[in-house]
């Protein structure tokens, strides 16, 4: 049945709800063919590829918006660090560090309802530089909601794609949200196709909602043709209001991945926060539904080692977009010592 899917899926058609369903509920026993499904639809679109993406907190724990998931919040008591935009020289630093990671893409978030014409003018010197110096590095900037024209400044500063999270349904946003709405982000993602970005945009899940809201996010992320879709899983922090909530499994994880590969089977699809913490061991499975990571931390949360990813990527067999493919490597500092502790 899922082979049926897939065939669906490669050739642009779209499954119906109850498919959708069919997909979120799969039994565990059957979770492999599953995958195996999806990834046909990967490997069509992909290849073996894997597209590593470099996070930055521009911007940190200064937001007067008030999602309840986010520990960057005013209303989150979680201790993160509190800094205003940062110099082009702080952002320059750390697009080498994303290049040094062996990412093609870096990610510039900014804690803001939308920028105001200084933090515009800030982002815009910063992408700059990174640009002048790393012409081929994608730059995706997240700074809120958006304004008329907005769009089009920051695309003529260079940024390629701007990221603005649709998260859930649109009848769930209420209960994670009251500053804004999920028209207000439909608006800006509608702003953002027609300033001539590319699209970024993903769900956050685990954070109570149904499979039907999860069914109504992924089919209004395929209706608007979104470029990437990063798939996140609550990490809940401590002095957020969803701290308590702990709903995913990484089956769950892999099912829900496979339902967005199907339905958006030529975007980028992005394993995003959660992934170590959710997937656990399963993680390299992910990478055959998906196609694209974050490397390295999260904005206020620590993410795995770099070279533990790069490991998973290539021990499954997979290889990072933009690098030649590299020999195979030495195990990593942390197998040697369990190998030398067993006497091997
Ligand atoms: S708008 Fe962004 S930074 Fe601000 S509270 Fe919501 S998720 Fe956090």
């Amino acid at each position: 049945m899922f082979a049926a899917l897939a065939q669906k899926s490669l050739r642009g058609e779209s499954l119906t709800r109850a498919e959708s369903f069919s997909v979120l509920r799969c039994p565990d026993e059957d979770v492999l063919s599953l995958v195996q499904a999806a990834h046909l639809v990967r490997r069509k679109h992909f290849g073996k590829k894997v597209k590593i993406n470099f996070l930055v907190n521009i911007q940190s724990g200064v937001c007067p918006e008030d999602c309840r998931y986010c520990s960057q919040s005013k209303e989150s008591k979680a201790p993160v660090d509190k800094y205003r935009l940062m110099s082009p020289d702080q952002v320059e630093a750390l697009a080498d560090a994303a290049v040094a990671n062996k990412a093609s893409r870096v990610c510039l978030v900014a804690s803001m309802r939308g920028p105001s014409e200084g933090d515009l003018k800030a982002v815009e010197a910063a992408v700059r530089r990174v640009k002048e110096k790393y012409p081929h590095l994608q730059v995706c900037a997240s700074l809120g909601l958006l304004d008329e024209g907005d769009p089009e400044r920051l695309k003529a500063s260079g940024v390629d794609t701007y990221n603005h999270n649709l998260n859930t349904s649109e009848s769930h946003y209420g209960k994670i949200c009251t500053t804004h709405t999920y028209a207000d982000r439909v608006g800006t993602l509608e702003r953002i196709k027609a300033g001539g970005l590319l699209t970024c945009s993903g769900v956050l899940l685990g954070m109570g909602e149904t499979e039907e809201d999860i069914v109504d996010v992924v089919f209004s992320l395929r209706k608007m043709k979104v470029d990437a879709i990063p798939v996140n899983f609550l990490i809940p922090v401590q002095g957020t209001a969803l701290s308590d909530r702990n709903e995913m499994t990484p089956f769950r994880c892999l099912k829900i991945l496979c339902l967005f590969r199907f339905l958006n089977p030529s975007s980028e699809l992005r394993i995003a926060g959660g992934r170590e913490l959710h997937l656990r061991s399963l993680q390299p499975l992910g990478l055959f539904i998906a196609n694209s990571i974050f490397i390295g931390d999260y904005l206020t949360t620590g993410g795995q080692e770099p070279a533990a990813d790069i490991r998973m990527i290539r021990d499954a067999g997979f290889e990072i977009l933009g690098e030649n493919v590299p020999p195979p490597e030495p195990p990593l500092a942390d197998e040697v010592r369990i190998l030398s502790r067993r006497g091997n």
